[in-house]
């Protein structure tokens, strides 16, 4: 290693474990270089290493939960490599993300900041997250480790979760998403099981390190430390922000001989490799700013998910439009937190972006209802809805926010605003072509209004290209090709846990494996649109299923997916397996692949997919590990969990030795 722990002093070493200040990590009386961590995942928010009163101006790339709807891991890769490029502009080292969390309740605050319900989906696009940045040169911090699935009480309810779901559900994202080497792992502010993820060695040791198979630093989240010297203990390197009662801490329990200078130095090695990490020589941008928000427009526009199209009313065909609501002059550009980017782009109003798409075929018609907050200004819907009576079509947007999707609570209802719902319904009473531009970035009940428009289409939550990506959608410019990462219920009341959020000591994850679609699909309920689901302006068709063995439990299955329409567009393929007979609880199907295809009209593609022991693979925990109980299982290739194309059998026959009497 080019530093040698042997040129520090014990009293140096005690410093690099607890930072300097809010971001960097100390330099050991400049014996090293100066290391800055700072955040994402959403594009860089970073503090002028000067002045620390000033955010420094980026791209305000979609959030993750946005990028996650595009389920292409290139898309993700692009992203990643695009954010380090304003943290080389800017000489930040790390990028605080992505984060990984698995979305178990929609109520989650922080949903948005997280890819999926799915632990397959998430961690896959959160590898190809840290590639894309790593690839630059900038390292990354995977977060938040683990079992955080809701702000409410974060820093002191313990997430009280069996050991078979943890590693089926929460550490698998965690798991693949190592694959891709992040030098960090932010460890969460929650205790797991009654101890802290800042003091809980099992996870930060055994689990990270043995079983997920990580070697990088592992960072505490912003304030997650109670005691550096338990956390050191722990194995948890680097405590930050920096806090001078730390250094006390650890000196007290060194003192005691409670802590060795070996568990310091253990800690220490993890941070110097990470320095050294950083000095890699001349790291280089490959875009500019311009193409920088032209990329985040791109991945926008990939990410979109048009969730209802009734009589093709999308793409727009012209006339006379009227276009307003919360978001029409600046999009939803983030959420509420520590990932919300300062941009410096110069928004323009979604009619503007229409308009100049529609030209002549549109009138175009503005209004004045803006209210970009929660409280909109009632007499300007009174005029939005008299004009929208008049016109042949009605667009209008509505959304969340960052005053309701946001770090540090949760959501206390996945319905929107009653303003925004009764915008919609006064204008759907006056129009019957109402098109509902949705800005947000988790689950939304639309049972009040969905029945009463013609379309709706989810932008998530699109940085600072939200009204562009929506304009190319809704004019026909492109054709949408998101699909849902996570699962809109009709109902809160639908899901495992409702309203319950825990006592404030424990919440208990009592759904065990079955979240998400998991779930639904289990219990037989009804959604309002399912996981994986979405629509395009072109019809798919999918055929000539192929399975083949290619060891005891390897199979690649391979099918043709058809664009039978007369526009480009993109189909995502998902491919689930069900395990038909079982003797332990397992979910009615799990994703384990999925392709996104380019298909031009009339284009047919194959798919091929290869699927591995982890595919057909549950979490035993008699043994302490993987495991296969021989018998039937089902390839399921869908176009989305609840709309299943085609199927195929297998039967897994591992030798007798690797099995167990089940009678
Ligand atoms: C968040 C982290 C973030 C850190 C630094 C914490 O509040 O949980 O995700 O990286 O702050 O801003």
């Amino acid at each position: 290693m080019k530093y040698d722990i042997k040129n520090l002093t014990l009293d140096e070493k005690l410093g690099m474990l607890c930072g300097t200040d809010a971001w960097r990590i100390s330099t050991a009386n400049g014996k090293l270089p100066e290391v800055f961590l700072s955040d994402g995942p959403h594009g860089l928010r970073m503090h002028d290493k000067k002045d620390p009163s000033v955010v420094r101006f980026a791209t305000a790339m979609p959030s993750l939960s946005t990028v996650a709807n595009s389920w292409d891991v290139e898309l993700a890769r692009l992203d990643g490599s695009t954010i380090a490029d304003d943290c080389i502009d800017n000489e930040a080292d790390v990028l605080l993300a992505p984060g990984v969390n698995i979305k178990r309740t929609p109520l989650c605050g922080r949903n948005f900041e997280y890819f999926s319900e799915d632990p397959y989906l998430a961690g896959s696009m959160g590898k190809a997250f840290i590639e894309g940045v790593q690839s630059k040169g900038i390292g990354t911090s995977l977060k938040h480790y683990c079992a955080n699935n809701r702000e409410y009480d974060r820093n002191s309810q313990t997430s009280e979760v069996d050991k078979r779901t943890l590693y089926e559900i929460y550490l698998r994202p965690f798991e693949i998403a190592i694959e891709a080497k992040p030098w960090t792992v932010m460890c969460s502010y929650n205790p797991i099981n009654g101890i802290l993820a800042s003091e809980n060695k099992k996870l930060l040791k055994d689990v990270l390190r043995n079983d997920l198979g990580f070697d990088g630093m592992v960072v505490s989240d912003w304030g997650a430390v109670r005691d550096s010297a338990r956390s050191a203990k722990a194995c948890l390197d680097l405590c930050m922000p920096h806090n001078p009662n730390a250094l006390t801490q650890l000196r007290r329990a060194l003192d005691e001989g409670w802590l060795t200078e070996a568990d310091v130095d253990e800690c220490v090695q993890n941070i110097l490799a990470l320095i050294e990490k950083t000095q890699n020589g001349d790291k280089k941008t490959t875009t500019t700013k311009e193409e920088r928000h032209d990329i985040a427009v791109k991945i926008a526009r990939e990410c979109a998910v048009l969730l209802k199209n009734e009589d093709n009313i999308l793409p727009l065909k012209g006339g006379k439009i009227i276009v307003g609501g919360h978001f029409h002059d600046i999009p939803l550009v983030g959420g509420g937190g520590s990932s919300t980017v300062r941009t410096a782009y110069n928004f323009r109003p979604i009619e503007t972006e229409i308009a100049e798409r529609l030209g002549d075929k549109a009138e175009i018609i503005p209004t004045k209802y803006s209210a970009w907050t929660m409280n909109p200004a009632i007499h300007f819907m009174k005029d939005f809805v008299e004009d929208a009576y008049s016109c042949d079509a009605v667009v209008v947007t509505v959304g969340t926010g960052y005053l309701v999707e946001s770090e540090d609570f949760d959501r206390t209802s996945i319905r929107l605003h009653p303003s925004h719902e009764d915008l919609i319904l006064n204008l759907a009473a006056a129009n019957e072509n109402v098109i509902v531009v949705l800005h947000a970035g988790s689950a939304i009940d639309m049972s009040p209004w969905i029945d009463k428009v013609k379309a709706v289409l989810l932008v998530g939550i699109a940085g600072e290209a939200g009204n562009e990506a929506a304009a190319d959608i809704l004019c026909g410019r492109c054709c949408p090709s998101g699909k849902l990462s996570e699962t809109f219920p009709l109902s809160i009341y639908d899901t495992p846990t409702g309203l319950e959020r825990g006592n404030g000591f424990y919440e208990r994850y009592s759904e065990g494996v079955l979240v998400g679609y998991r779930w639904y699909d289990t219990m037989g309920y009804d959604v309002l649109f399912p996981f994986g689901y979405g629509l395009s302006y072109a019809d798919f068709e999918y055929s000539d299923i192929e399975l083949t063995k290619c060891g005891e439990t390897d199979y690649e299955v391979s099918f043709n997916v058809t664009n039978v329409s007369d526009v480009d567009a993109k189909e995502i393929a998902q491919i689930y397996v069900k395990d038909v007979f079982t003797t332990v609880e397992r979910p009615e199907k799990e994703l384990v692949a999925f392709e996104k295809l380019s298909l031009a009209a009339g284009e047919t593609k194959r798919v091929s997919a290869k699927l591995g022991f982890r595919a057909f693979a549950y979490y035993n925990t008699s043994l302490d590990a993987w495991h296969i109980d021989n018998g039937d299982f089902e390839i399921l290739v869908g176009a989305s969990s609840r709309d299943i194309r085609l199927k195929a059998k297998l039967r897994i026959e591992l030798p007798y030795g690797e099995q167990y009497s089940t009678r």
